[in-house]
């Protein structure tokens, strides 16, 4: 073990990516995380191909392929007719390949992975207040009152991260007038045809939703994300419950297959989606962001876990680079790395509102081709390439 002592606050996707990341770099690590125990929220995410190459080189590609639940292929369906393109089939051979999971079973599959190099380093019921440094430590304050000294921290506590706020001051979200629905359906309560699995993207004139199967053992659910536009503000939480009966207000008059959805979830969830002004510089002396603090985006190209696995490997890198030496220079080269792609994938993801939601999809005359146009191969390369090429293993720092 080198003598850098990271602490990281936050245990969620990005926190417990970082602490794997450093400490297979020999490079001791604490998690604080303020949730009183090791849970995720009951929802599905996909991962690229630009986050799975960095849990592949962290050694977790058999786990990972044990909760996955691979898609054949993904489609895009209209909203009121369920018209069907294929965008992406294994068969095409494009490095498109998304792997479907459950939150809570990526999130446990990282946990194990950080508590088999180190058991005790994660630290519950442990929130974060803010923290002070100096020349030589850095001192992370939880609000229980306790201060814990380190080299290094980084601030994983998501959307609302008290890190980013002790560091760059307030940074109100801004209300993108649209909300978030999520819910998890169990296999059983569906016909047959849901059972394919097949991710699909439905669009609409001003919502759509992606569905894909998911696992977790023996049992299997069909996840859904809805995006709806609104001028009703929402509260940005994802743990905030919605009713069936709001829900299907939103998606009036769509296929039977999402009414099927929302009628049969287990229990539906509502959020608002938000973005903040991206920061310029996330690292201040021996402090660093990562992950939603830094960039939280809306989910519209599938990207928050997959950014903030980049994010976590790019920083292993730059900590173990610099070694014992300058801590504040490897912090800054991180943020240098990084920070551009973080804001560019913000905002194109923000782009896609419109082309997910578009009027030409209201009026049958129009909405074929409409598609036709935004979906063929050449704008799905020029949309997800620079994504899901990128290697954060590799990328120079
Ligand atoms: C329904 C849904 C579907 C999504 N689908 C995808 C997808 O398909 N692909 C994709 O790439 N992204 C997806 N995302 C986005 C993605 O989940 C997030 O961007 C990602 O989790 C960000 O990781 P993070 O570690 O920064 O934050 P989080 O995973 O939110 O972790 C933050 C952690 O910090 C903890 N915390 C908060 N405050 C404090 C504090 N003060 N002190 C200590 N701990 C604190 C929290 O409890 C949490 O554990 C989805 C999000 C949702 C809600």
């Amino acid at each position: 073990m080198s003598k850098q002592h990271v602490l990281i606050a936050g245990g969620g996707m990005g926190g417990l990516t970082a602490a794997l990341a450093l400490l297979k770099q020999g490079i001791d690590v604490d998690v604080y995380e303020q949730a009183p125990q090791v849970r995720e929220v009951g929802a599905g995410l996909w991962i690229s191909p630009n986050g799975a190459k960095v849990l592949n080189a962290l050694g977790l590609q058999a786990a990972i392929d044990s909760i996955n639940l691979s898609a054949r292929d993904r489609v895009v369906r209209m909203w009121n007719t369920g018209q069907e393109w294929s965008v992406y089939t294994k068969q095409t051979g494009t490095d498109h390949n998304l792997i479907m999971v459950l939150r809570s079973e990526l999130h446990r599959v990282l946990a194990e992975a950080v508590q088999a190099i180190k058991p005790d380093a994660l630290h519950l019921d442990s929130r974060a207040a803010g923290f002070t440094q100096d020349g030589q430590q850095v001192q992370l304050q939880l609000e229980n009152g306790r201060s814990i000294s380190g080299t290094a921290l980084v601030g994983a506590d998501g959307l609302h991260s008290k890190v980013r706020a002790a560091a760059f001051g307030p940074s109100p979200g801004r209300f993108t007038n649209a909300v978030a629905w999520r819910g998890l359906v169990p296999m059983e309560r569906l016909a047959q045809h849901h059972r394919l699995p097949v991710a699909s993207t439905w669009l609409g004139p001003t919502a759509h939703v992606t569905s894909y199967p998911v696992r977790k053992g023996d049992q299997e659910f069909v996840s859904f994300s809805g995006q709806a536009e609104t001028s009703q503000w929402t509260v940005e939480s994802w743990s905030e419950q919605g009713s069936i009966a709001d829900c299907l207000q939103d998606f009036k008059g769509w296929h039977q297959d999402i009414v099927d959805l929302i009628e049969n979830a287990e229990t539906l969830y509502k959020w608002g989606l938000f973005i903040r002004e991206p920061l310029a510089c996330w690292s201040t002396g021996r402090a660093t962001l990562l992950g939603d603090a830094c960039h939280s985006m809306v989910p519209y190209l599938g990207q928050g876990v997959n950014m903030s696995i980049e994010d976590a490997c790019v920083l292993a890198r730059c900590l173990q680079m610099q070694g014992e030496g300058d801590t504040p220079a490897a912090l800054m080269r991180y943020s240098a790395v990084r920070a551009e792609r973080g804001a560019a994938t913000v905002q194109r993801s923000l782009a896609m509102q419109y082309v997910f939601h578009n009027d030409a999809l209201a009026n049958p005359a129009t909405a074929t081709d409409y598609v036709n146009q935004n979906w063929s191969p050449a704008k799905m390369k020029e949309r997800y390439d620079w994504l899901f090429s990128y290697d954060a293993n590799t990328v120079a720092i």
